[in-house]
């Protein structure tokens, strides 16, 4: 029941109406019987000021942030971790004696869901598909895991390069058209190769991706971090030529745990999480 005493959190985004995480944080909340609510926050993206300084004025504890404010909300944060620093891109915002500090909790969620199937990442390669805030997260991820060298394929050639110029340390991180031959070549060579773009969802199914499975490395493991469907195209496309496929479920059940414990201080119950997201998709 809320009562007056009921401490709130939010999912800001545009839209927010397919995100799972209301259900899946509102039932963790009811599971470990914590005074707290989970509510969607449609916010377009002339509104993030005010949406931030909405967050504090009305007394939220924090909220998530989703598609497509993930990196454009960092100016009107009063601190950034350091998950959230390295990734360029806020998924959590904790509010804190009036401060808000954005954290990234993709970076985690992501690896997790690769070390939980025992895939190797250091001395690996990678190709990414997409430079938008999703794919900062998997790129620092990975890296911070030791893998040797990652491509990122982008329908524009320009944002794919400016992307990997933010990770040009040590030049393992290269950016290309996902047209173009290079892309085809680091296909063809690479270990791990990942769907960061919404390209796939239930509400957008109509692009397909530039992708001749004959041309991947057969050894590829292939992810898609959207959750609904739970089979992509994508994924059905790799499945079909006998990849391993992994789809977002399991870094969304371990990037909203690692929020809820912020939040909280408690403890998630993953287990919880992942059998509401089983149920609605
Ligand atoms: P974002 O910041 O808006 O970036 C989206 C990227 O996809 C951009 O590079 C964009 O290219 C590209 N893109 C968008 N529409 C496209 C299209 N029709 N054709 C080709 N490229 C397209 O979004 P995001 O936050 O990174 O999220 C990306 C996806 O990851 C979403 O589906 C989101 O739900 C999913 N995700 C899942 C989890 C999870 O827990 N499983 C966590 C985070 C994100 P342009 O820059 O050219 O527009």
């Amino acid at each position: 029941m809320i009562t007056g005493k009921t401490k709130i959190v939010g999912i800001m985004g545009w839209p927010v109406r397919h995100s799972l995480s209301p259900l899946i944080q509102n039932a963790a909340f009811a599971a470990l019987e914590l005074d707290y609510t989970y509510v969607p926050l449609p916010i377009q993206s002339d509104q993030l000021a005010q949406a931030v300084a909405g967050l504090k004025a009305m007394g939220f504890v924090g909220a998530n942030v989703t598609i497509p404010h993930k990196v454009n909300i960092i100016p009107y944060l009063d601190e950034l971790d350091v998950s959230a620093q390295l990734a360029g891109a806020v998924n959590t915002i904790v509010i804190t004696a009036g401060r808000s500090i954005g954290y990234n909790t993709d970076v985690q969620g992501f690896i997790q869901s690769l070390t939980t199937k025992n895939i190797t990442i250091k001395g690996k390669t990678a190709v990414i598909m997409g430079a938008g805030g999703a794919a900062r997260a998997v790129v620092c991820g990975l890296i911070a895991e030791g893998i040797d060298h990652i491509l990122i394929g982008s329908r524009n050639e320009i944002k794919a390069q400016n992307f990997a110029q933010l990770f040009s340390e040590g030049g393992k991180v290269q950016g290309c058209n996902w047209h173009g031959e290079c892309f085809i070549d680091g296909l063809n060579q690479c270990d791990i190769l990942v769907n960061c773009t919404p390209v796939g969802m239930s509400s957008n199914q109509e692009v397909e991706f530039p992708i001749n499975w004959q041309a991947v490395n057969p050894q590829t493991v292939v992810c898609d971090l959207i959750y609904t469907p739970p089979l992509t195209q994508f994924l059905a496309g790799a499945q079909s030529h006998g990849h391993m496929v992994i789809n977002g479920v399991g870094m969304l059940v371990e990037q909203g745990a690692l929020a809820f414990e912020l939040w909280t201080g408690e403890s998630a119950p993953r287990n919880v999480m992942c059998a509401q997201i089983t149920k609605n998709i």
